[in-house]
């Protein structure tokens, strides 16, 4: 079966393939380097990171770019205030996604443009709408004329009257024909950086960026745009504009957006200020791993509430899984197969399958998991599966795993004796009734996936990935 999700443009589900044989060419919005992202943002990148390994998973060639958006006013204003360039101060913030990204395991696009290295293109793009009547200009800065472009509208489906009302307006102060009406090109202002072109000195607007972006390395036409759903109004909706009007061909087939993570009901956001990063769960000692398993179970189209409990329960269900997989990878040579459960293997198979081909149903292909965690429990209690069996079910979860990224598939090659070193120093600080040093080591081993567990006869550790 082919995969199928949700497009925002048709508003219908829609079958992903490639055209002509060539790779599917995939843009996602980036984030803006001004600060850490959030857990938010997280939720978004890696559900965008699923739909890559899914797609691979099912052999589909794939070219995938992610802009970085490094001139803004968020940019600009926070520079100043640090007291830093402009370029010192977003590559820090820039360094630091890519590592809350590699914690996550998030893979990186094959393509990461940043929008400083691309104002060239930008300025032609420009230029390419200027030429055909979609811009006006006013005080120096450039403006799309969004009344020159019959099919404004068409992502968001707001009628005009909405248009006029609704989305996050452009925060620029400069006067427009029409609100609505968003920035190619702002002219240049005191102490802000800018570039010389024939529109005049300036810096690019936030839409263009995009535009200019993913038609460079993806072409004029391209399969697949993530993003947030606030991105859909107005940015998706400009970014068409732009590349509609300067083509004259359809910019993207496919549009698929993901809900928001949700704090008591509250979009998590910089703004409101109930946000968490990753580095603030990791400085309380939860483990990476478990914050993925989190914020990748709830299918991409429904609101996810962060809770503390949340991530306990996932972390609850990775151990499950993985003291399962322990289990499995145990089943001694020589034991007697069980024919009947590689049927029920390949129905689990088919349900894992069905669900992810189901707009990524990740709750459905998760529960064809669990499912059959249950079934084969008693059966190994009974020792009543084979080692063929056993590779079978590893070859299964294997799979499941190289889109998940979350399980303990083989046994884990760990410094043992360190672990073992570090146990012993906690013992010896809590003899010592030296509590914050013996949680010190607890956080510490937590970080890099070992679980203590104190028991009569000592501390025993398992390894949750
Ligand atoms: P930004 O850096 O604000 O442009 O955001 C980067 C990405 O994170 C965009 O695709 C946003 O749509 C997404 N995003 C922002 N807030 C949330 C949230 N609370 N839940 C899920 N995605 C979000
Ligand atoms: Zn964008």
């Amino acid at each position: 079966m082919a995969l199928k999700l949700y497009n925002t443009l048709t508003q219908k589900m829609e079958t992903v393939q490639p055209h002509h044989g060539a790779p599917l060419g995939m843009y996602t919005c980036g984030p803006t380097v001004y600060d850490f992202a959030h857990l938010g943002n997280f939720r978004t990148f890696i559900f965008q990171d699923l739909l890559r390994r899914y797609l691979k998973y099912k052999k589909t060639p794939l070219l995938h770019v992610m802009n970085i958006t490094d001139v803004d006013d968020k940019i600009i204003n926070n520079a100043r205030a640090a007291g830093m360039s402009i370029q010192d101060y977003m590559a820090g913030y820039s360094d630091a996604f890519f590592v809350d990204m590699e914690r996550l395991r998030v893979k990186r696009p094959d393509i990461v443009p940043y929008a400083t290295q691309h104002i060239p293109e930008m300025i032609e793009l420009i230029l390419k709408l200027r030429e055909r009547g979609h811009t006006y200009e006013r005080d120096g800065s450039t403006y799309f004329r969004i009344s020159s472009f019959a099919g404004y509208g068409k992502l968001s489906h707001l009628d005009r009257s909405t248009i006029e009302t609704e989305g996050r307006v452009d925060a620029d102060e400069y006067s427009k024909e029409n609100p609505r009406d968003f920035v190619l090109w702002k002219a240049r202002k005191p102490e802000e950086p800018y570039w010389d072109s024939p529109l005049g000195p300036g810096r690019p607007g936030w839409h263009i960026e995009c535009s200019a972006m993913s038609m460079k390395y993806l072409g004029e036409t391209f399969d697949l745009h993530c993003g947030g759903v606030d991105l859909i109004f107005p940015h998706h909706e400009n970014e068409i504009a732009q590349s509609e009007g300067a083509t004259g061909f359809p910019f993207v087939r496919h549009w698929i957006h993901s809900e928001f993570l949700i704090v008591e009901g509250e979009r998590m956001s910089k703004s409101k200020g109930n946000f968490y990063t990753l580095r603030d769960l990791l400085q309380q000692g939860y483990n990476p791993i478990a914050v993925r398993y989190l914020l990748q179970s709830v299918n991409y189209r429904r609101q996810l509430n962060f809770t503390f409990d949340g991530i306990q329960q996932s972390q609850a269900a990775l151990q499950r899984v993985n003291d399962f997989l322990l289990r499995v990878r145990e089943i001694p040579s020589g034991r007697p197969e069980n024919p009947v459960f590689d049927e029920r293997l390949a129905q689990a198979r088919a349900d894992f399958e069905a669900a992810m081909d189901d707009d990524l149903n990740v709750s459905g292909a998760t529960a064809a998991l669990f499912e059959l965690v249950k079934d084969a429990n008693p059966l190994l209690e009974r020792q009543e599966l084979g080692p063929l069996n056993r590779d079978h079910i590893l070859d299964f979860f294997s799979g499941a795993n190289s889109i998940f990224d979350v399980f303990q598939i083989e046994q884990r090659e760990l410094p043992d004796a360190q672990i073992e070193r570090l146990i012993e120093e906690r013992a010896h600080a809590r003899r010592e009734r030296n509590y914050r040093r013996a949680d010190e080591i607890r956080d510490l081993l937590a970080r890099s996936g070992i679980i203590l567990e104190d028991t009569k006869e000592g501390t025993r550790w398992k390894a949750l990935n």
